[in-house]
């Protein structure tokens, strides 16, 4: 049997271990033609070749040196039943340096085999059609998912964005045949005005639902966006009142420096953390200072005003006994108002939620009510008049969708003023379904992978 030199992969498909750092397994993966005969060059010349979807272990070693290398367990996936559609084969190996660089230093070896590129196993699996690009794009968001939410959408969205544009495509593919029929009898006949406006009645009605539920569509952008980036919880307040210590609270490590003097925190601090799902930035703000004195200050002052105005969610922080005569007061309601300190009293009446970030006291309740605003934030992007709607899970999806939509509009302002061809009508809507068919990756795909496949890693 003869390969092309360049048609079998291979990678390691998990993290390449150190010196300090190894895991008990390390996975090698192979995929092409040629993974069987790379297998039998280091495996015993008397054993079988693997059986297809079990696992079994082979004691592996360099065909020239004949040295050990070691007894990984083998899964075979026979072409073109396994993810990428051409013969895999997985190497379970031990997952130390040694033995992982000495099974790929031997891989390396053989000539007929190469190593894979970024993306390359799933772009495989692409080209021999056993993933869809939507397919691709979710699992892209699903390997670089940190937070629930994000995993969530991942999850679903290849199967409801599929379903969503399927829709949609077959709506416009529908008007599109009308269309054509209309731009065939228009050049046929001599033109005659008045039937401008009747031969589109029946398409109008549809277009005007689609691009409605187009618009309704594109609206979930931003919830999506808010799942993906995350939303700002800034904490601001006079110095001293406890907004580092109750930032370190949050996020339990300890980002940011606590001390009893007054306006330590002279930049903003931020921290990552998971609330009620959602990635969230906590952001712990320098305290507000009236009297700035010096020029620098009251930059910092600016910089962190802007700051809480920019946030998703606002916490104002007082505490008992708080020094009124520092700091000064930040316009605008904040989303919640909390009281630190409780374990030197008790709040004061108009602030409802009393904490301490030295007891713990009350904390819960501050991440919760947090918790609540975060999911009301991205639930109110989410909802639409017939409920859960499917979100936009990417950029490049939205742009399409928009594309498609501001066609749609042309369509009908094209139609409802009667003044231009038929087939100028007719173009809006072809245009619509090209931009559909992009998101599909059924036109200019190329493009798409290219960028798409710089997000994966190695082995993947
Ligand atoms: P910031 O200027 O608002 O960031 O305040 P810090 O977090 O730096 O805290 C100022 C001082 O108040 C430090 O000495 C903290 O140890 C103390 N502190 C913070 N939270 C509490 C609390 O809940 N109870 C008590 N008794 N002291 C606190
Ligand atoms: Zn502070």
């Amino acid at each position: 049997v003869s390969h092309s030199p360049a048609s079998t992969i291979y990678a390691l498909s998990t993290i390449p271990p150190t010196s300090n750092q190894a895991s008990a397994i390390g996975v090698i993966r192979l995929a092409g033609p040629a993974s069987l005969e790379a297998l039998a060059a280091l495996a015993p010349p008397s054993s079988p070749p693997p059986k297809p979807n079990l696992f079994t272990v082979r004691t592996l070693s360099d065909p020239a040196s004949k040295l050990p290398l070691d007894s990984p367990g083998i899964l075979y996936f026979q072409a073109p039943r396994s993810y990428t559609g051409t013969d895999v084969l997985e190497l379970h190996c031990h997952g130390s340096p040694a033995v992982i660089a000495g099974v790929l230093g031997t891989l390396s070896s053989l000539p007929y085999l190469r190593p894979a590129d970024r993306g390359e196993f799933t772009s495989l699996a692409f080209e021999n059609g056993k993933l869809s690009l939507l397919d691709v794009e979710s699992l892209g968001s699903l390997l670089s998912a940190v937070t629930s939410t994000q995993r969530d959408l991942a999850l679903s969205s290849s199967s409801l964005s599929t379903a969503l544009y399927t829709e949609y495509a077959k709506t416009l593919l529908s008007c599109l045949a009308t269309a054509e029929a209309i731009v065939d009898f228009s050049d046929d006949s001599e033109s005659d005005t008045t039937l401008h406006t009747t031969p589109w009645a029946a398409t109008i009605p549809k277009v005007e639902s689609l691009l409605s539920s187009m618009r309704s569509h594109l609206s979930t952008r931003s919830a999506a966006r808010l799942i993906e980036d995350g939303l700002t919880v800034s904490l601001y307040g006079r110095p001293n009142v406890g907004k580092s210590s109750l930032m370190n609270a949050l996020s339990s490590a300890q980002t940011s420096i606590v001390s009893p003097i007054p306006g330590t925190t002279r930049d903003a601090v931020r921290a990552q953390v998971e609330i009620a799902g959602v990635k969230c930035t906590v952001v712990d703000t320098a305290g507000m200072r009236e009297e700035a004195g010096d020029e620098i200050e009251e930059r910092g002052i600016e910089v962190a005003r802007r700051e809480v105005e920019g946030s998703d969610v606002r916490v104002r922080v007082v505490c008992v006994g708080e020094d009124l005569s520092t700091g000064a007061e930040m316009e605008g309601e904040p989303d919640l108002t909390v009281c630190n300190k409780i374990d030197l009293g008790s709040a004061p009446p108009d602030y409802n939620l009393g904490v301490s970030a030295e007891t713990g006291a009350g904390m819960r309740e501050f991440m919760e009510k947090l918790g609540e605003i975060v999911k009301s934030r991205v639930g109110a992007g989410r909802a639409s008049e017939g409920g859960e709607s499917v979100l936009v899970a990417r950029a490049r999806h939205a742009n399409h969708v928009k594309e498609a939509a501001g066609c749609l509009e042309r369509f009908l302002d094209r139609v409802e003023e009667g003044a231009v061809s038929d087939d100028l009508a007719a173009e809006e809507l072809r245009r619509a379904n090209t931009e559909i068919a992009r998101i599909m990756g059924k036109v200019d795909v190329e493009q798409v992978l290219d960028v798409l496949f710089r997000d994966f890693c190695i082995g993947k």
